[in-house]
């Protein structure tokens, strides 16, 4: 939920402010994307001169967005997401809370010299931001905007394209509303959304209603020869190498959701998918229950996120990654065991 006390502060930096820069993470999924459109839309509405910037492009499955081909890359463009960065009054951050996650973008936007608003809904917020809508508690980045913009008295700018793409945020993340993390404000933001005109099936179908046989083949694949389960640390894993990912000719977005594959294994708890890009190998999280994928993630690759959701990433080989997670099973065996006790 939004605090008032917030929102004044908000208003307060927003009302002398010509140039606003919004930014959000690297590897930006549909709340990152979403959330920094909706704002600009919203934003652009009362007057003010926006730009969105991301570190790397987001996943083409997004392209639909409206907008999305008009956000600055840092790594295509630096100089212009420079000149963007130094000329803002306000810069918000959304869908993030340390610099570190900006990647390659994070010297840049450390040096900015406009004020920092953030809205996000990660654990552990940095404070680099002179004021926040933070609330770890909240499923997604989306619904806490909703609050923002309504709450900044712009429910009646929000139409049914803005409300679209905050939809697609709120809808990802919370794996089309079934995880815990959702909550009757959820929905009650959703509806809200659907007075201001949401086509909430043209969101889902847009998002998930079709795909590229090669990624669908590369999920496939994924499965059958590159999964390994473990029984009895009732744990999975999934690992793709940089050949794998050439054999289908993969493209941005092809492997979200296979992380889910492997937790969807019966019996299995914990998920880890991991992948080689160009610098490092990426990997995502996952877990049912009371075992913090969070806490393990943070303490050996790197990472953070939420409890049940969250990444990491390594400088090792894909090769050295595997034997070190596959070193770990009897960590996270116990790690399981003693959140399911201390729950009882
Ligand atoms: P995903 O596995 O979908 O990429 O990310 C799951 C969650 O973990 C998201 O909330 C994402 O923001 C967070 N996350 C992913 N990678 C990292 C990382 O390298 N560092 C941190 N702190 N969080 C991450
Ligand atoms: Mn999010």
């Amino acid at each position: 939920m939004v605090d008032v006390s917030d929102l004044v502060e908000f208003q307060r930096h927003l009302d002398g402010a010509h140039h606003i820069a919004i930014t959000s993470h690297r590897s930006p999924d549909a709340d990152a994307v979403g959330t920094s459109l909706a704002l600009a839309r919203y934003l652009r509405s009362t007057g003010k001169e926006v730009t969105c910037l991301l570190p790397d492009a987001p996943d083409e499955a997004l392209d639909w967005m409206t907008g999305v081909n008009d956000i600055v890359l840092f790594d295509r463009d630096p100089g212009q997401a420079q000149e963007a960065l130094h000329r803002a009054d306000v810069l918000f951050a959304l869908d993030y809370n340390g610099m570190g996650r900006l990647g390659p973008m994070k010297d840049a936007a450390e040096s900015a010299t406009g004020t920092w608003l953030m809205v996000d809904h990660h654990m552990g917020p940095e404070d680099f931001p002179t004021a926040r809508v933070h609330d770890a508690r909240c499923s997604s980045t989306a619904e806490l905007l909703w609050g923002v913009i309504a709450g900044l008295g712009g429910k009646e700018a929000v139409d049914a394209t803005t409300a679209g793409l905050l939809y697609a945020g709120m809808m990802t993340d919370t794996g089309s509303f079934r995880f815990n993390s959702v909550s009757a404000e959820t929905h009650r933001v959703v509806a809200a959304m659907m007075d201001q005109g949401l086509n909430h099936t043209a969101v889902h179908e847009a998002i998930f209603g079709e795909q590229p046989m090669d990624r669908m083949k590369l999920h496939a694949f994924a499965v059958v020869e590159r999964m390994e389960v473990y029984p009895e640390f009732q744990t999975a894993f999934v690992h793709l190498t940089a050949e794998d990912m050439e054999r289908f000719h993969y493209r941005p977005g092809y492997t979200e959701g296979l992380v889910n594959k492997a937790l969807g294994v019966s019996g299995v708890k914990v998920a880890v998918f991991a992948k080689q890009s160009s610098d490092r190998v990426k990997m995502s999280f996952r877990s049912v229950g009371q075992f913090s994928v969070r806490d393990f993630a943070e303490k050996h690759f790197d990472g953070g996120g939420h409890h049940n959701a969250a990444g990491g990433a390594s400088k090792e080989s894909i090769g050295v990654v595997m034997a070190r997670l596959r070193g770990l099973l009897p960590e996270i065996a116990a790690g399981i065991t003693a959140a399911e006790e201390a729950d009882a």
